[in-house]
């Protein structure tokens, strides 16, 4: 496809973009020919004056370009973006996601090959975020194809996330077809049921990429006395509780999580009175569990990103260990430990070396008994490694 305007790399800068790695850095472009606006498409050419893939341009970021095709000919317009979505529809019903939740993600990025653009389904909601230059450019288009595949769903959009602003974008939220949703929808997920704030929830509105996490921790809760920390909506602890856990203890920062985690809790029928609901610092009241001696036969930590740049590495590694020392020491021994990071750049073995410092500073010996990633619809295609952010593992503590 003739955009008219191209990037021209430096020489033997096309190695990451031969292993079909699709972001172009700044510093890999030698110029620029043309003046594109933010978002149109580029070629993107070799020294040696080679077309080898089509981009979006995005002036602003450090990721200069990202590849729409590596296939120089392919015509990128409203038909492009149709047959992509198409795809990534496909591959999750041929998972069967449909057949138990009516929440998913429909599309996962760069791993679908639509680099910056997010989807998610909550039951008859469509919610989008449009988190590149590109994206945004094609906004039109994206969200013609998801009314025609997707007929009677409104359509929502959450790009209210701060990694727009490094894409030069505003912070952008609301209603974009369809009518506006209810405050609070009501997702299946197995046999849970879960409202999920689309507006003002985390994220779209709910962590769907911990959805067989859930179903796998929930496998140990029978007769146990569950500690939730960071609970967010009542996720791992609700699905315990549908196992048969004796108690829950949910943990979070946020009042409003907590609100819904209690509503959630009565949604599918649970026992009010063995959930208890703490609004706090979860360092802080792992620490006072400490004190007062208070242990628990399983614990979750599924806390948020300590580490959001390479920066913040020592911080975050420290923080991960501290909670999972801690979580080892409220451990009764032969309890169980169900420890997660989504931080990118804690790789799972360093994930493992710091949760093996946390056992040995707890006094504690930890058993794995299985390794946990992100769920299916949040794609990883193996040429993106960066794709593959959650992590986590089960383990027995002695
Ligand atoms: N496990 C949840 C998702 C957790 S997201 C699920 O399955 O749905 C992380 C949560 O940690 C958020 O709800 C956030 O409000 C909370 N949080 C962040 N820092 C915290 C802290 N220091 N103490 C307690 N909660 C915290």
């Amino acid at each position: 496809m003739d955009t008219g305007v191209k990037i021209i790399l430096k020489p033997g800068r096309e190695k990451a973009l031969k292993r079909r790695h699709p972001w172009i850095f700044s510093g890999a472009i030698k110029k620029v020919e043309g003046k594109p606006e933010l978002g149109a498409t580029v070629a993107v050419e070799n020294a040696k004056g080679s077309v080898l893939a089509l981009a979006a341009w995005s002036p602003h970021s450090q990721i200069r370009a990202r590849i729409w095709s590596f296939n120089p000919d392919e015509a990128i317009d409203g038909s492009f973006f149709e047959k992509r979505i198409q795809r990534a529809v496909e591959h999750r019903q041929k998972m069967g996601l449909p057949e138990y939740t009516n929440a998913w993600r429909v599309v996962n990025s760069e791993s679908d090959g639509l680099p910056g653009l997010i989807v998610d389904k909550y039951a008859n909601v469509i919610i989008i975020q449009l988190l590149s230059t590109g994206v945004e450019y094609w906004k039109d288009a994206i969200v013609d194809t998801l009314v025609g595949l997707f007929p009677g769903c409104s359509i929502g959009e959450r790009s209210d996330s701060e990694s727009r602003s490094r894409e030069g974008l505003k912070l952008a939220a609301g209603i974009v077809e369809g009518k506006e949703p209810e405050e609070q929808i009501l997702i299946e997920e197995y046999n849970a049921k879960f409202y999920v704030d689309v507006r003002q929830g985390h994220k779209t509105g709910f962590y769907l990429d911990q959805r067989e996490n859930r179903q796998s921790v929930a496998r140990y809760a029978n007769g146990k006395r569950v500690l939730n920390a960071f609970s967010y909506t009542g996720g791992f602890g609700i699905t315990a509780s549908l196992r048969g856990a004796a108690s829950v203890t949910h943990i979070d920062s946020s009042a409003d999580a907590l609100d819904l985690a209690g509503q959630n809790v009565e949604l599918n029928g649970l026992d009010l009175d063995t959930h208890e609901f703490i609004r706090g610092d979860v360092f802080d009241v792992l620490r006072s569990y400490r004190e007062k001696k208070h242990t628990f036969d399983l614990i979750i930590l599924d806390p948020p990103k300590f580490v959001e740049s390479k920066a913040q590495l020592q911080k975050g590694t420290r923080g991960y260990k501290d909670i999972n020392m801690l979580a080892c020491e409220l451990l009764e021994p032969g309890g169980v430990l169900a420890t997660f990071s989504c931080s990118g750049q804690v790789d799972r073995d360093l994930f493992q070396k710091i949760v093996a410092d946390a056992a040995v500073d707890a006094g504690r010996e930890v058993k794995v008994m299985e390794w946990l990633s992100q769920a299916p619809d949040h794609t990883v295609d193996l040429a993106f490694p960066e794709g593959l952010y959650l992590k986590g593992l089960i383990g027995r503590v002695w």
